[in-house]
């Protein structure tokens, strides 16, 4: 945290580490899910849209070497050639032979030290064999990597209820198994996913803080047009969270996890024709000025409820 802020952003967290902000260049791989093909079940998280929570880009037929480089010239012109995150983002890119997922990352090799300073690769706690750990490790000595693991939310009668169909046991030996070949976790949650609640809100921050992911995702639950969710949604079967409430819930959130977790997003976006509900969108400096007036208004930070 710098100054007075109230909770650690990514952007504090990359000066600090990298000597200047980093920005994401999100990749679609062509990866695939096991929880759409069948291997653990079908149609994907309820919330996930057929694009695999990513890009699309690799379907329109963008090769991976060609959307990195388009994606590297984009934060050239706009910020001034600072670093970029290469985040493998779509689908769970460690559902794939070791030799796959070495070549995926090979991408990055012509770009290392000469505009990518670190990779991301997203994926499922349940998908993360030890053949891709030993990938992820031998690049690690090159360029950080971190792992991003979905958790979503920490109770195993919700994750069945939303067909994400991995426990949060898993979750908590995936990060304990990335910890241990010195790579860094990142643990991805949705605030007001059905029947979670509040609670459900606290006790995801909990189980984030006490397995010490290094850094956390978070976000409002969105019904995406081609999602499972969406049918869910027309049935009357969703709740929402307005904006006032989900910064109540994200303040919650926030005071329960582990003061050096640096915080990669705070809320979610989508494409508006992609997106049916909620309404609101608001941009990310809207939600962190928000954030920080409620932390403030409780005379809370993050950190102050952690039981980590
Ligand atoms: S959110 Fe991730 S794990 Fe769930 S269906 Fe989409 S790609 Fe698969």
């Amino acid at each position: 945290m710098t100054g007075a802020a109230r909770f650690r952003t990514f952007l504090d967290w990359s000066v600090e580490r990298f000597g200047r902000p980093l920005h994401r260049v999100a990749l679609d791989a062509g990866s695939q899910c096991p929880n759409r093909d069948g291997t653990k079940g079908f149609g994907g998280c309820v919330y996930c849209d057929v694009e695999g929570s990513g890009t699309g880009a690799m379907r329109r037929g963008d090769e991976l070497a060609l959307q990195l480089e388009r994606g590297l010239a984009r934060i050239a012109r706009r910020h001034n050639a600072g670093p970029a995150v290469a985040y493998f983002q779509s689908y769970s890119n460690t559902y794939v032979q070791p030799e796959r997922l070495d070549l995926v990352l090979a991408t990055v090799e012509p770009h290392l030290g000469r505009g990518v300073a670190a990779v991301s690769v997203a994926t499922r706690p349940d998908t993360l064999p030890e053949g891709a750990l030993d990938v992820l490790e031998r690049w690690n000595r090159r360029v950080p990597v971190w792992v991003e693991l979905g958790l979503e939310c920490a109770d195993d009668a919700r994750l069945i209820e939303i067909n994400r169909l991995h426990t949060v046991s898993d979750f908590v030996d995936a990060v304990a198994r990335t910890q241990r070949r010195g790579l860094l976790t990142v643990g991805h949650a949705i605030l007001g996913l059905p029947g979670d609640g509040r609670e459900g809100a606290r006790r995801t921050a909990d189980t984030l803080a006490q397995c010490g992911v290094d850094g956390v995702k978070v976000h409002q639950l969105m019904v995406l047009r081609r999602s499972i969710l969406s049918h869910w949604w027309r049935e009357g079967r969703v709740e929402l969270l307005e904006l006032d409430e989900y910064v109540d819930w994200l303040a919650d959130f926030v005071e329960r996890l582990a003061p050096h977790q640096a915080l990669h997003r705070l809320h979610a976006d989508a494409r508006a024709e992609d997106l049916l509900a909620p309404s609101w969108t608001p941009h990310a400096n809207q939600v962190r000025a928000r954030l920080e007036r409620e932390l403030a208004r409780r005379g809370t930070r993050q950190g102050t409820l952690a039981r980590g």
